[in-house]
């Protein structure tokens, strides 16, 4: 330790919502711990009230809502989903699933984002669909890209894991696309440890989205007294959570607003205290475009080399603070390799910042003190 007296500031801390605990014991006392008991209507409505989504499912993670998506899109094999590399592999790994070829496009330098410039020349016969990731909540530019996916009769998805809360031109994130996946992993800004959840906006999804996500039955029409029994129709899955993680996430989507005004307390103080710094070493900071209201899922800074993204994170961890590195792009991974391809003119800034991006501690409980370490730690890091 570098020294004495300073306590360790981790990178993620899970919050506790105010009802958490309560509603637990209540799933578990009601002896009805599968899924879509009442918990999970409640989450699903309050998810709906953020998003404006006019369909939600709950997931057992955002990697099986994309899964889902997949399956709704009856992707077939050689089909083309063009998406970012700069992303978490679920994004990916849902639709080579399929046998989808995941074409990976550059992102912008300033937000990160899929480019939105890059994506026409993506396009091919085989494109069916665009899946967009909101990095940071930071909202891509949806305009363009609804046009383009208008243009060229191109689904778009949503994988809205980081966007929960954020909005474009006034417009919830998650209600762009004809579907969009959340997730609730203990990282995200509304957790339950592993759960995710689907939105489902194109209203002729709707009903087969239900099956999917019951095995391919119709148990759902079944349970709403729609049908007299239920059966296998179609394809599908295990993919709802037990009634005690909606439980929790009932909870923690009551806190919403208090959880995201932490949130972005934190985030602001970054963004304020660490200006100057940045400025005089060349790091860059994150750009939020006009139009663009993120829900301050992470604060991240963009060294500028990976020499020195190297030894602010040591830096950082002598001082007590953990910051974290984040994605390494999808085009060049070896599962990236062998399911996808590059776009025209492949990747060349997502290889860059994925070098020399770090991401600092961010969540709800992160107290004055622990605050006010993080930015000393950072400020006391010069640029070699
Ligand atoms: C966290 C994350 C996922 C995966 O979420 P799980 O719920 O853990 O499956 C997918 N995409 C993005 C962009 C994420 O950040």
């Amino acid at each position: 330790m570098h020294a004495t007296g300073l306590t360790a500031v981790p990178f993620n801390r899970t919050h506790i919502a105010e009802n958490e605990l309560d509603y637990l014991a209540d799933a578990v006392r009601g002896r009805s711990t599968c899924g879509d008991g009442p918990f999970t209507g409640r989450a699903a409505a309050l998810l709906r009230e953020i998003t404006g989504a006019r369909q939600a499912l709950l997931t057992t993670s955002c990697t099986h809502a994309l899964e889902m998506s997949a399956l709704l899109l009856d992707l077939r094999p050689g089909d083309e989903v063009i998406m970012p590399s700069f992303t978490f592999m679920s994004t990916a790994n849902a639709f080579a699933l399929r046998g989808a070829v995941p074409v990976f496009a550059d992102c912008r330098p300033d937000t990160l984002n899929l480019d939105e410039r890059l994506i026409e020349a993506a396009i091919t016969d085989r494109t069916r669909a665009i899946v967009v990731v909101h990095y940071a909540g930071v909202a891509c530019a949806m305009d363009a890209i609804g046009g383009l996916a208008a243009r060229y009769g191109l689904a778009v998805v949503e994988d809205n894991a980081h966007g929960l809360g954020g909005h474009y031109r006034d417009r919830p994130l998650g209600s762009f696309g004809c579907m969009a996946t959340q997730s609730f992993h203990e990282t995200k800004n509304i957790q339950c440890g592993e759960a995710g959840a689907l939105l489902v906006n194109a209203p002729e999804l709707a009903e087969r989205a239900e099956v999917i996500r019951e095995k391919g039955t119709d148990r759902s029409r079944f349970f709403r007294g729609q049908v007299d029994k239920y059966r296998w129709i179609d394809i599908g899955s295990s993919y709802l959570p037990s009634d005690v993680l909606a439980a929790q996430l009932t909870a923690q989507l009551e806190s919403f607003e208090r959880i995201q005004s932490r949130r972005h307390a934190v985030w602001s103080a970054y963004h304020a205290w660490l200006a100057d710094w940045a400025a005089s070493g060349g790091v860059a900071q994150p750009a939020v475009p006009d139009g663009c209201e993120h829900p301050a899922h992470l604060y991240y800074l963009l060294l500028p080399d990976l020499h020195n993204r190297q030894a602010f994170i040591a830096h950082l961890a002598e001082r007590g603070v953990q910051a974290t590195f984040h994605y390494q792009p999808l085009h060049s991974s070896p599962a990236g390799t062998r399911y996808g391809r590059r776009a025209p003119g492949g990747c060349p800034v997502t290889e860059d910042v994925a070098d020399r991006l770090v991401r600092l501690p961010l969540f709800p409980d992160l107290g004055e003190e622990d605050l006010a370490q993080v930015i000393d730690a950072v400020r006391s890091y010069e640029v070699i």
